[in-house]
């Protein structure tokens, strides 16, 4: 990687900073100063510095954003804020994706990385991986409807769903459910009251495979996963 990228990744400024960090003598690769921007670096092997203090290179962040219901989960949109534009810039700087995607008005765990090896397995179909959604449904949920959703339902467009785990908290005229589905179609939750006839009015994500939403996130909030839960993931 060039030493430019890799400063201007790891923060030191922009591209056109780091390479008047560079001009002016302040960086060194094993200890010898290093002025042209366009020398390659393999920072797994050798030793940066910048200005005596080494440079702690890592290529994958992983974020768990506890998103709010008013944010789209994509890198770029027109009209919306994205789950990228409510990060830190010097997160940002890591150019991470949302993993999957969930709705606009969605709430709850939502996996941002740049470790496209490992989004890719988390979304792949072939891996079932269970995401839990925790809802607010108006109608009275069944046992009826635990069964259904155990055997599968047929979607709007004629889809079957996979079996899939419904738990019921509370039920009456308002009901609360913990629902467990290893697949992620489009709208697929609130697709699959539908199709017993019932409308999901609050849907929030509490967990994707073995990694839970961190209850002291607020709503908007993140922080770095830890090793154990990325290896959750893995
Ligand atoms: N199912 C939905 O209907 N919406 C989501 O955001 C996620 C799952």
């Amino acid at each position: 990687m060039r030493i430019d990228k890799l400063l201007a990744n790891m923060g030191y400024g922009t591209r056109k900073e780091v390479k008047q960090l560079l001009k002016s003598g302040h960086v060194r690769i094993n200890n010898q100063v290093e002025k042209s921007p366009k020398t390659h670096v393999d920072p797994e092997k050798e030793d940066v510095s910048v200005n005596g203090e080494v440079v702690e290179y890592r290529e994958f962040i992983y974020l768990m954003l506890n998103k709010p219901g008013d944010v789209v989960s994509a890198t770029e949109d027109a009209n919306d804020l994205t789950v990228i534009d409510i990060l830190q810039p010097e997160d940002a700087l890591f150019e991470p994706f949302p993993v999957g995607r969930l709705d606009k008005d969605t709430e709850g765990l939502l996996l941002i990385t740049n470790d496209g090896q490992l989004a890719h397995r988390l979304t792949s179909p072939k891996k079932d991986v269970g995401k839990t959604y925790f809802a607010e449904i108006e109608g009275k949920v069944t046992e009826e409807d635990v069964e259904a959703f155990r055997e599968g339902v047929t979607l709007d467009d004629g889809y079957v769903t996979k079996p899939s785990d419904l738990e019921i908290i509370e039920t009456g005229h308002y009901s609360e459910i913990l629902l467990t589905i290893t697949e992620g179609k489009f709208h697929q939750v609130k697709r699959m009251f539908e199709a017993v006839g019932k409308r999901v009015t609050y849907l929030k994500r509490v967990s994707m495979g073995d990694l839970l939403l961190d209850e002291h996130l607020e709503l908007g909030e993140y922080r770095e996963l830890r090793d154990e839960e990325i290896e959750y993931l893995k």
